[in-house]
């Protein structure tokens, strides 16, 4: 595998040329769902599919690429019936945020494409068959589906989506059309996939933090993907004069919203783990000579187990509201998001620990705070991921992420450690 981080940083720059017109203008990369220029980015993971060697190779309804290499069935345990050979799924998502990065999701897709490429050159085959998807969206830019391709596989694809509007007017449905896809619902539902047919995922991502840069450590095994809970939050007050209002008198929004934010980053300190966020704050119609009448703002709480997010979060809006009454104010709160935690299988963790350590390096564990495809196929099937560390200090969703071809070839070595692994030792 001498040249495979060379190859997979090659690759990911021809991915890269494909840019949505008025970011492309601007040097920027911008690929969300459907758009000619994501379009152009599944031809070419096409591409390097069949450059690399996979047996078939095709787009599904909702745009995934899906690549599958095929099973030596003489090597099976059950010898040569096809209908008992298993499947190891693996794959990450193509599109990007807008102004993103290279190998957010990407990376996923081109770690195992070079793992096939590298069998191929052997003349190897696996005792079971190995389905590389590269997932059409997992960003939830272009349409609020969030994980509709992972969705699609498990079963969660929601109808409703395909009479959804993009911020043009154009429906989920009619950007299928356009993209010479079917748009059509009983076709999207075939795409679900038995559990009982497969292994497990396994899902190789940039860390998109600062963990593995900061111990310079290059590889991570993960343990589980957060739980998440997002609020929105709007506090009452009462709007009045700046000037003549003295200061034990007022009912002001914005500070009590501001101790409220104060408070959930203390609380989710005192947690292994947990994170608080007030990502968007507003006092809608204010001035510059009048208390805050009104207070708007986003409460985002994640934490690697359900029942450490639910503490969390009671805790928070508990002492929101003990803030408010002590402030003479109200507090309203509305969940709008509410996701569970997938801790990692952990015989498919410990499978990744050997891999890792089996490329010589130490086996380093921590917890993923974003969401990944991984969260879904988790609903149906183990799952399991490897973080590679970003350089920059793991910044992600902009343009400055980075990983190196050193990176990139260790990681893509540990994938065919992983692979060896379970062909010599198979899952129970
Ligand atoms: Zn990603």
């Amino acid at each position: 595998m001498q040249n495979v981080g060379r190859d997979i940083m090659d690759w990911s720059e021809r991915l890269a040329k494909y840019s949505e017109p008025e970011w492309a203008d601007k040097h920027q990369l911008t690929c969300t769902y459907l758009t000619p220029a994501h379009i152009q980015t599944a031809e070419e993971i096409k591409a390097l599919m069949h450059e690399a060697g996979f047996d078939d190779v095709s787009m599904d309804a909702v745009g995934n690429i899906i690549g599958i290499y095929r099973a030596d069935t003489t090597l099976t345990s059950t010898g040569s019936s096809t209908a008992a050979v298993k499947t190891l799924l693996t794959g990450s998502h193509y599109d990007t945020v807008r102004n993103g990065g290279k190998y957010d999701g990407r990376l996923g897709i081109l770690i195992p494409i070079a793992c096939v490429a590298e069998l191929v050159r052997q003349g190897r085959r696996l005792p079971f068959d190995f389905e590389v998807v590269g997932f059409s969206e997992e960003e939830g830019q272009r349409f609020r589906a969030t994980f509709l391709a992972s969705g699609a596989l498990t079963g969660d694809f929601d109808p409703a989506w395909l009479d959804q509007q993009d911020a043009d007017g154009v429906t989920m449905r009619q950007a299928m059309h356009a993209a010479g896809l079917p748009g059509d619902m009983s076709q999207i539902a075939q795409l679900k996939r038995d559990p009982a047919r497969y292994l497990g995922f396994v899902e190789a991502h940039i860390e998109q933090g600062p963990i593995l840069c900061e111990g310079e450590l290059p590889l991570g095994v993960v343990t589980s993907i957060n739980a998440g809970v997002r609020v929105t939050c709007k506090i009452t007050g009462l709007a009045a004069h700046a000037g003549t209002t003295p200061m034990r008198m007022r009912q002001d929004a914005l500070l009590a919203a501001a101790e409220i934010s104060l408070m959930a980053e203390s609380r989710a300190l005192q947690d292994d783990g947990s994170v608080a966020t007030v990502g968007q704050m507003q006092v809608p119609g204010g001035s510059i000579n009048v208390i805050p009448g009104e207070c708007v703002f986003t409460l985002d709480m994640r934490a690697p187990f359900d029942d450490q997010r639910d503490a969390l979060v009671q805790d928070i809006l508990d002492q929101a509201q003990i803030i408010a009454a002590r402030r003479q104010v109200r507090f309203e709160f509305n969940e709008v998001m509410r996701a569970a935690a997938a801790p990692s299988d952990p015989t498919l963790q410990a499978r990744w620990e050997h891999a890792v350590q089996s490329v010589g390096q130490i086996v380093f564990k921590l917890n993923s705070g974003a969401g990944h495809d991984a969260m879904k196929l988790h609903t149906i099937m183990p799952q399991a991921m490897l973080f590679v560390r970003g350089g920059n200090r793991g910044i992600s969703h902009n343009p400055l992420e980075i990983i190196s071809e050193a990176d990139a070839r260790l990681a893509a070595r540990a994938f065919l450690a992983l692979l060896d692994d379970l062909q010599t030792h198979p899952l129970a």
